[in-house]
């Protein structure tokens, strides 16, 4: 494909417009959506073709597919294709916004044809900027320590998810023979390995896959792999076997219309594989079924083998915080999903991302989930409509399910849909890793019948996290101006402040609430003091909790989220003091 699939999707995205603009639709987003693709088609060409048209390229295509071989091209291509996606992501986003309008149903399966082809359009592109990188020798490779065992276990289960209403045994077997810990790069070995599951799921109707993974040499501690992949899927005919590995390739003229796909996959898979000087070989029959036979050198780790433990979320320097958590993620940007796969794999938790309510909701039901991540803004079914259907299940583990919306802006009518749908936490995009695994350590500790208390505890504090300033000064006005006393008080404080911190523990532990309540009433004379108000609402809740409803996971969810606002504000306050001293 490439330049002639790029301009398949140009035309298929200019017929939409073409056809938008002859309907009495005048929006002003209908005539941005046109300009904005014009240009972008007009740059793309240049930049593509230079001085020559593209019906001239379309015949020159059409006798001789290229593939991007030369250094010049490829960083040619990264370039376009950097360059390409900014535009492209306004596209998109103006088609969303179209989709917000009043549209006749005509109307609406033309922008959702213009939505599909600008979508597909964005994933061959990220596809040729990755093949582009590979192939200008950009990619670099990481040498680092990881459990393969894991790493195994947790493709076969996404690969799993990816089977969906297909009736397909999938098993994995995994050579006892082989170290559970190597050395090498684990996520370029994912990446090839979804690839090839990806395309035994898309590949296979009913059947079998078998993901076997195999100890083929070990010397000293040089070791090599072996994966195979075999499925009982449509095969792949004799002569078009040797030509799948080269870029824009498929095995039949209709694959592309049957299954999608840009036939790029499998040359990235055989480049990264080269670059780890492995090998990659494939049989297949026609009606039966394919193999692909891999074999990629690693290295054995010196250290003692560390037995992969249990891990308690608790501890705020594990390096899986996450692990044994499933999270689902609804989210229909193909770079956010990317992003947030990735976090939420590296602190160890099993993820499934969809863009899809139905099928989200199909995952609800046969998955145990944990957690789930609601983009608010999807294009078919959106956040709010998904969130409504979980709160309406007459299943009780997914009504209650703890759900934190995304979202890149939220205003007054979100919020007041976020409250009344009672969705339990939220985080504004683009947000720092670290915020979001708190939000999601968090809820495991929240009680879900709690919502709504819960959300406007949540609300306050981070209102307060926002809005509040220290002012000490205030404080040494109390103390009328005398330093050594604002310098004692706060000594004291510290001290009934460990003393809260200790004895609430002890009181959750034996559930004793009349305990929590007389620490909680006591400690707040001390933050009044100091005026640390989303402090003092932690403890109000508190005591509000042990006098109604005594619910000891939101009491630990309070004391945890009381703890973590005090690290903050205890250098706040350190540094307050010394400026104040020095003054
Ligand atoms: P894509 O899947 O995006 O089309 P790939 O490069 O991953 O591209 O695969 C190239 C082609 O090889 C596919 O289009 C398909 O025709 C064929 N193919 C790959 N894997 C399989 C498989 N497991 N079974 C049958 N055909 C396959």
């Amino acid at each position: 494909m490439n330049t002639r699939e790029l301009l398949t999707q140009l035309s298929r995205i200019e017929n939409g417009l073409e056809q938008f603009s002859f309907e009495e639709l005048s929006a002003s987003e209908a005539s941005n959506l046109k300009k904005t693709f014009l240009s972008f088609k007009n740059g793309l060409e240049s930049k593509v073709f230079g001085e020559r048209n593209a019906e001239t390229l379309i015949a020159l295509e059409d006798k001789q597919p290229k593939k991007p071989e030369s250094l010049t091209e490829s960083s040619l291509i990264a370039n376009v294709s950097h360059e390409i996606r900014t535009p492209l992501n306004g596209i998109v986003g103006f088609i969303d916004l179209l989709k917000e309008t009043q549209l006749s149903k005509e109307q609406q399966e033309l922008v959702n044809a213009l939505g599909l082809a600008s979508n597909n359009l964005m994933s061959i592109i990220n596809e040729l900027l990755e093949f582009s990188k590979l192939s200008a020798g950009k990619e670099s490779f990481a040498f680092i320590e990881f459990n393969l065992k894991n790493l195994l276990n947790e493709l076969s289960y996404l690969a799993q998810t990816l089977i969906v209403d297909k009736n397909i045994n999938f098993n994995l077997n995994i050579d006892k023979n082989i170290p559970e810990i190597i050395i090498g790069d684990p996520s370029k070995l994912s990446q090839i390995l979804l690839n090839l599951l990806g395309n035994a799921v898309k590949f296979v109707e009913k059947g079998e896959i078998n993901f076997n993974i195999s100890l083929k040499s070990i010397k000293k501690n040089d070791i090599r792999l072996g994966f195979e992949i075999s499925d009982t899927g449509i095969g792949i005919a004799q002569d078009k076997l040797g030509k799948i590995f080269d870029s824009y390739q498929q095995a039949e003229i209709d694959t592309h219309i049957k299954y999608g796909g840009s036939g790029l996959g499998l040359s990235i898979v055989k480049e990264i594989i080269e670059q780890l000087e492995g090998e990659i070989t494939v049989s297949s029959t026609l009606g039966q079924g394919t193999t692909f036979k891999l074999e990629i050198p690693y290295q054995k780790t010196t250290q003692k083998v560390k037995r992969s433990k249990k891990i308690n979320i608790s501890q705020p320097n594990d390096s899986k915080p996450l692990a044994d958590m499933t999270v689902l993620v609804f989210e229909d940007n193909l770079l956010n999903q990317k992003l947030i796969t990735s976090r939420l794999q590296n602190w160890g938790c099993k993820t499934i991302v969809t863009d899809n309510g139905l099928y989200g909701l199909k995952i609800l039901k046969d998955h145990k989930i944990d957690v789930v991540l609601m983009d608010l803004r999807m294009p078919s079914m959106n956040g709010f409509e998904i969130t409504k259907r979980i709160r309406n299940s007459s299943n009780k583990s997914i009504k209650d399910i703890t759900i934190i919306a995304l979202s890149a802006d939220f205003n007054a009518s979100d919020k007041e849909q976020f409250n009344a749908l009672g969705m339990n936490d939220f985080i504004l995009k683009p947000f720092k890793p670290d915020n979001l695994l708190d939000k999601i350590v968090n809820s495991k500790n929240r009680k879900m019948t709690e919502r709504e208390t819960k959300t406007e505890t949540m609300e306050l504090i981070s209102k307060n996290n926002l809005t509040e300033e220290l002012n000490l000064e205030l404080v040494l006005e109390d103390c009328m101006g005398q330093v050594e006393l604002l310098d004692e008080l706060l000594q004291l404080f510290k001290k009934n402040i460990l003393e809260f911190v200790g004895k609430t523990k002890v009181h959750l532990l034996n559930d004793d609430f009349e305990g929590v309540a007389f620490t909680a009433h006591k400690i707040k004379s001390g933050l009044r003091m100091f005026k640390l108000n989303s402090l003092i609402e932690i403890c109000d809740q508190m005591s509000l909790i042990c006098k109604s409803d005594r619910d000891i996971k939101h009491l630990n969810f309070l004391y945890e989220e009381f703890l973590k606002e005090y690290e903050v504000i205890e250098p706040k306050i350190e540094l307050e003091i010394q400026r104040i001293r020095t003054k």
